[in-house]
């Protein structure tokens, strides 16, 4: 553990000297994107399993709802990043596109203008190769011990958004689609966990397809040895495909949590959940499915289930721009964590401002701001307006902004209306979203008991805190 620590401990004293020089918005944030359009994807992924490589071949047709014209689309796609994509070819209704990779993103200028109410067809193949490293720190796109996961291969209409991030962040924002094809092969019998139903097998079981409605990424992992085991809950399945993780533990958890969530907050929102077991650094949460890495154990097992079982909620069903502002999908997601497992706890860092981007906190303070301390801003709340005025917000929430984007300025707002409080309250945690109001009433801040100075932890405490950031997502 002491040398994966290490570079940990740099990284940390680097982000302290970024974080003296004062962080400033990346010009990412809120740049011009497609996030306003509407596509649904047809991808197929032929899949070298022995060389640890994939080629896809993916088409979305895009519509302009909006009502002026569209010169170019902005795809993100993870492989670009750390699976050193390469781009074959892109063609717009059959035409050749000329296309710019970047950091994580695809723009394709389109040959002649989208204009509103328009349709086009844009193609993408690319190969990229699934990183054999378990050291490389980021585990979207990977082939580690047998199992394969891929996270956002699909070029899904998105803006441009920085991959690199001094936090745990994801740095990702994805409108949902209506309907997602995927066709998978492989030159050998995988047994997949994915976002999507399977809708057919070929006859040599190396081709199966895959549908999904209503999801924001198509993930998969992959294995040709996973086990698979099942649990039903409110009339859906939920299914374990695993090798190493307590298959009986997990389904257990994710039952009692998949139980709670749709009974505060409102119906599952997909015919099935998919937990698939990875080889990744961290969990993960995808619509409809979610990764538990294979080495979790004990304690991390209740808390990661529940965790990336809520996300299903907030962030599968409900999207908000994780990038941006990271409090509406994990603070939401980590105060269902810990009301369900009874876990609060005080946070290990100072009181810290609520809604800034996943590029402006410190590594060494991230989970315990927006995660630990966003948690106890929400459970403060609840306590002050009472329980039926608070989950009446949660639920509206969740009603109003299922399949589409949420927000934390939207949840706090469908929380005021609920309970009928000011939403000036907020202003102290929250300065950005309410800029407006230079006297804020103070609103329910929670007492969090001794904060550390993080330039003054120690070791132990560094060691603790890293634990915590690489397995959390
Ligand atoms: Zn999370």
């Amino acid at each position: 553990m002491t040398d994966r620590l290490l570079p940990r401990a740099a990284a940390l004293a680097a982000a302290a000297v970024v974080a003296a020089a004062g962080l400033a918005m990346p010009a990412q944030v809120g740049a011009a994107g497609s996030l306003d359009l509407r596509a649904t994807y047809d991808a197929a992924a032929v899949i070298d399993y022995a060389g640890g490589r994939m080629s896809v071949d993916s088409t979305a047709s895009v519509s302009n709802p909006g009502s002026a014209a569209v010169h170019r689309l902005v795809f993100n796609l993870v492989p670009l990043r750390i699976g050193d994509a390469v781009v074959e070819a892109v063609t717009v209704n059959g035409l050749a596109a000329t296309h710019d990779a970047d950091d994580q993103s695809l723009t394709v200028v389109l040959p002649t203008a989208l204009v509103a109410g328009g349709q086009a067809q844009v193609r993408v193949r690319y190969s990229a190769d699934l990183s054999p490293s378990p050291a490389d720190g980021h585990g979207y796109f990977r082939k580690v011990d047998g199992i394969i996961v891929a996270a956002r291969w699909i070029p899904w209409l998105s803006r441009p958004v920085e991959f690199d991030r001094p936090t745990i962040g994801n740095p990702f924002v994805t409108a949902s689609a209506a309907q997602v094809d995927v066709t998978l092969t492989s030159e050998r019998s995988l047994v997949y966990a994915t976002s999507g139903q399977r809708v057919g097998v070929s006859a040599d079981g190396l081709t199966q397809t895959f549908v999904a409605h209503n999801v924001r990424d198509f993930n998969f992992a992959a294995a040709p040895d996973y086990q698979q085991a099942s649990t039903q809950v409110g009339g859906k399945t939920i299914t374990l495909y695993y090798r190493d993780l307590p298959a009986e533990r997990v389904l257990e958890l994710a039952e009692r949590a998949f139980a709670y969530y749709a009974d505060m907050v409102g119906d599952y929102s997909w015919p099935a959940l998919t937990i698939g077991e990875s080889v990744t650094p961290k969990a993960l949460e995808s619509p409809a499915l979610v990764w538990i890495p294979a080495s979790t154990r004990g304690a991390r097992v209740t808390y990661l289930v529940s965790h990336e079982i809520a996300h299903e909620w907030f962030y599968g069903a409900v999207g908000s721009d994780q990038a941006a502002e990271p409090f509406a999908d994990e603070a939401l997601a980590e105060f269902l964590t810990r009301t369900v497992t009874g876990t609060m706890r005080a946070s290990r860092c100072p009181d810290d401002t609520l809604d800034r981007s996943i590029y402006e906190y410190t590594d060494a303070c991230y989970f315990e701001t927006v995660y630990v301390q966003g948690a106890l801003y929400l459970d403060a709340y609840r306590r002050d307006v009472g329980d039926a005025a608070f989950w009446r917000g949660v639920r509206d929430y969740y009603a109003a902004f299922r399949f589409g984007m949420g927000g934390t300025r939207q949840l706090l707002d469908a929380l005021d209306a609920a309970s009928g409080r000011d939403g000036a309250r907020h202003a102290a945690r929250f300065p950005r979203l309410y800029p407006d109001d230079p006297t804020p009433s103070g609103g329910p801040t929670p007492t969090v008991g001794p904060s550390p100075n993080p330039e003054s932890l120690t070791f132990g405490a560094v060691a603790r805190l890293w634990w915590f950031g690489v397995i959390v997502e």
